[in-house]
């Protein structure tokens, strides 16, 4: 890399016209659903890591993003009216750290121990030093988009929850979630470029009907409304299964990842997820591909590089099915960085 940039450089200096710089590329991996208690936490406390079979390739993203599906924390108590509560222990957050830049926390179990809980996780993220979105102390934090900066590039991430219940949002006084109302969403976005310097905004959804495959009307008029408002792409989860993808106005939207560390599903629609990764430029999202997951009765995923993902670069109508060569390629050790990640993204 080093040779080819002084030879750039010298051939510059010979030919004297001004050296270009490169157009800065940052890779961004996304997984769905993470939660931590039941099996997935006896994993922890068991001394094994249900991530490690998707470190190499999480690794070989910039940034790696997840949604924790779950509060992290030891006070609080259980919602009497919710059939699942979820509630991990603090041990689980130095693996969740080891794999991971930022979570997502809106969606419908972060408060599913109330709002001491709630508080007591972001106290236990920051000390552990993950960043997080979608949720904060009180309602402007909850808003506020997180951002992280890679190869020069500002990436900005929202995190909406729209599936009940409600009183997990945030308020003036009250820790909690952010809630996608249409007008607020509008605004983050806006916000998200003109008073923090976003290049790119992505607002991470939490929404839809479980074990739904199709992304409903309600899902396909906010990613446009997102899209329209300035979002370079939209990615969702929630509904236990994989859905649909599509483009608008030449961005994606990605509906739904599924779950990924997950126990408690036996249906293959279930325990098949997928992990994101969109190649970044400051035009937006330059490429994808997904990387399905193959998750076990402990609810571990497991890379699937048989089976194919799907692929889309800038300028194509629609994403195709990935060469299997490019996803094991993506699994191999020596995959590490942006620069031979880029490759990554053509087909032969
Ligand atoms: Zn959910």
């Amino acid at each position: 890399m080093k040779s080819y940039l002084l030879m750039t450089l010298l051939s510059g200096l010979v030919l004297s016209v001004p050296v270009l710089a490169a157009e800065p590329s940052v890779s961004i991996a996304f997984v769905g659903d993470i939660m931590l208690d039941e099996t997935p936490g006896k994993v922890i406390r068991s001394g094994r890591d249900p991530f490690a079979p998707f470190a190499t390739i999480l690794k070989s993203a910039d940034i790696r993003i997840g949604n924790l599906e779950c509060v992290v924390a030891t006070k609080g108590t259980a919602k009497p009216d919710k059939p699942y509560a979820f509630r991990a222990h603090p041990r689980t957050l130095p693996i969740l750290k080891r794999h991971f830049d930022a979570v997502a926390l809106a969606n419908n179990h972060s408060g599913d121990f109330g709002p001491v809980a709630f508080a007591e996780m972001l106290g236990l993220l920051e000390r552990q030093g993950i960043p997080y979105f979608g949720g904060g102390r009180d309602l402007a934090q909850a808003h506020t988009p997180l951002i992280i900066e890679r190869n020069g590039l500002r990436i900005a991430l929202l995190g909406y929850n729209e599936f009940f219940p409600r009183s997990f949002e945030a308020d003036t006084d009250k820790p909690g979630i952010a809630w996608s109302e249409d007008e607020q969403v509008r605004l983050d976005i806006g916000l998200a470029r003109s008073r923090y310097r976003a290049d790119l905004v992505i607002p991470v959804m939490h929404w839809g009907w479980e074990h739904e495959p199709i992304a409903g009307q309600r899902q396909r008029q906010l990613a446009r409304l997102m899209i329209a408002a300035g979002a370079d792409a939209v990615v969702g989860g929630h509904p236990h299964v994989i859905q649909d993808v599509e483009q608008y106005q030449g961005k994606p939207i990605i509906y739904s990842l599924g779950n990924f560390v997950f126990d408690g599903f036996t249906d293959p629609d279930n325990t098949t997820g997928w992990l994101l990764r969109m190649e970044l430029d400051r035009q937006g999202v330059r490429g994808w591909r997904t990387v399905p997951a193959r998750i076990d009765r402990e609810g571990t995923p497991h890379p699937e590089l048989q089976s194919g993902g799907l692929c889309w670069e800038r300028g194509q109508e629609e994403a195709t099915a990935c060469t299997v060569l490019g996803l094991k390629q993506l699994d191999q050790n020596n995959v590490a960085g942006s620069d031979r990640n880029q490759g990554l993204m053509k087909r032969p």
